[in-house]
């Protein structure tokens, strides 16, 4: 009897047509995220299997629950044979370390030329366990342990505890996106939500030096760093934001400044995302958040441009997104008080319905083209890593 990790992918199994490309893009997914750890996978019909030593088992279970596309994680026991006695003598032996009162069994045959039927293994393993286990009875609605058995054509297992996986579609499924990342609570939980959906991600912040500090920057890179344990790796792309925005404060009045500065990072996502094939932008706005948050504002700032932008926490509440941040671990780095470069420069009084008419005429007062072309010709692209030293990026 060999412990092992089943792995389930749930959702999954509702893709038909492109059932392959999902499960292929999920084995590489599993095997990348344990590459640094001495790992048998096996990969079988309707079903993934990790074996590891003892001492690894709860780091394999921890890098398992970061990977998404897997619905749930059993910890169980694999058979070498599926003959009834083996199971019940692997059975009881497994449950004499347990402490429990009520039990219920649960039968699945992937094999069904078995001997025996679903309900009848059941009924017979209900009964060795009655007789070999002292003052335990079934309970069918709510058992303490619930015994799950497989039995498959070769083999059977045998499990007890499974644990809730991430879900969703195996990252880099769909493609990749480009996330507007800044050091605030929204754009790292939407980044979450594209991934869980199997979008890959890079990342672009826009920095500006010295009105934002090394500490902004490097709290960004923290959050790509959180973020990126679920893809593997992430890239970031630092662009030089100074002169854009010290040209908009000077050239455009003041209520339209977060406007016009917010018009001019979508131009600049829009054509990075092309140049490192990304399909779609994805943001942390929320509808109704701020000022330019407004359905006016959106629509004016999107016009820009053509690549869908997505809005996972559009339609969230500040607590609901909080709430995912604390549980995927941003949360603790956002609220570190550091100013990004839209708090910095916001007006006293911004627009909250601007027009576009407006917005093209001040936009005639600079050459936003040649600030945006440089701007992306001095990007910074950082890989970001699982590590927590990044003295070496500042
Ligand atoms: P967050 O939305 O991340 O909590 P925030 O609310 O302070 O931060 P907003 O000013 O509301 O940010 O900006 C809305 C969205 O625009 C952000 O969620 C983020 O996707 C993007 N954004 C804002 N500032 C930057 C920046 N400096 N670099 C990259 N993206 C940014
Ligand atoms: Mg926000």
């Amino acid at each position: 009897m060999e412990k092992l990790f089943l792995i389930k992918y749930g959702e999954l199994n509702t893709k038909k047509a492109n059932i392959g490309l999902f499960l292929k893009t999920l084995q590489n997914n599993i095997l990348n995220s344990l590459k640094d750890i001495s790992v048998n996978v096996i990969f079988d019909k309707g079903r993934m299997y990790v074996k590891t030593s003892e001492d690894n088992f709860l780091n394999v279970k921890e890098k398992l629950q970061k990977v998404f596309g897997i619905h749930e994680i059993a910890i169980g026991y694999e058979l070498e044979n599926n003959s009834m006695e083996l199971i019940t003598d692997s059975l009881i032996e497994l449950l004499k370390n347990k402490e429990f009162k009520t039990f219920k069994i649960n039968t699945k045959r992937s094999d069904k030329n078995y001997f025996l039927t679903s309900p009848e293994v059941n009924q017979k393993l209900g009964g060795v366990v009655l007789k070999n286990i002292h003052d335990v009875k079934v309970d069918v609605n709510n058992p303490e342990v619930l015994i799950n058995v497989e039995i498959r054509k070769t083999n059977a297992y045998i499990y007890f505890e499974t644990i809730k996986g991430l879900g969703g579609y195996p990252t880099s499924t769909l493609g990749k996106g480009m996330l507007m990342l800044s050091g605030g609570i929204d754009s790292p939980v939407a980044g979450f939500l594209a991934m869980k959906r199997g979008v890959k991600l890079e990342c672009i912040y826009f920095d500006s030096p010295p009105h934002t500090s090394v500490e902004a920057k490097n709290k960004v890179i923290t959050l790509a760093n959180i973020i990126g344990e679920y893809q593997g790796h992430i890239k970031i792309h630092v662009i030089p934001f100074t002169n854009l925005q010290e040209t908009i404060y000077k050239e455009v009045p003041s209520e339209y400044m977060i406007t016009i500065m917010r018009r001019m990072m979508y131009r600049i996502s829009e054509r990075l995302a092309h140049k490192n094939h990304c399909k779609i932008i994805i943001n942390g706005e929320s509808i109704g958040q701020v000022a330019s948050q407004t359905l006016d504002s959106m629509s004016v700032i999107n016009e820009v441009v053509k690549m869908p932008v997505i809005r996972p926490v559009a339609c969230f509440d500040k607590l609901e997104i909080i709430d995912i941040a604390k549980k995927i671990k941003t949360y603790e780095t956002s609220i570190l008080p550091y100013q990004d470069c839209c708090t910095i420069f916001v007006p006293e009084h911004p627009v909250i319905y601007p027009t576009l008419d407006k917005c093209l005429e001040y936009e005639q007062n600079f050459d936003y083209e040649s600030l945006i072309n440089e701007a992306i010709k001095n990007e910074v692209i950082i890989k970001a890593q699982e590590k927590n030293d990044y003295s070496e990026y500042l």
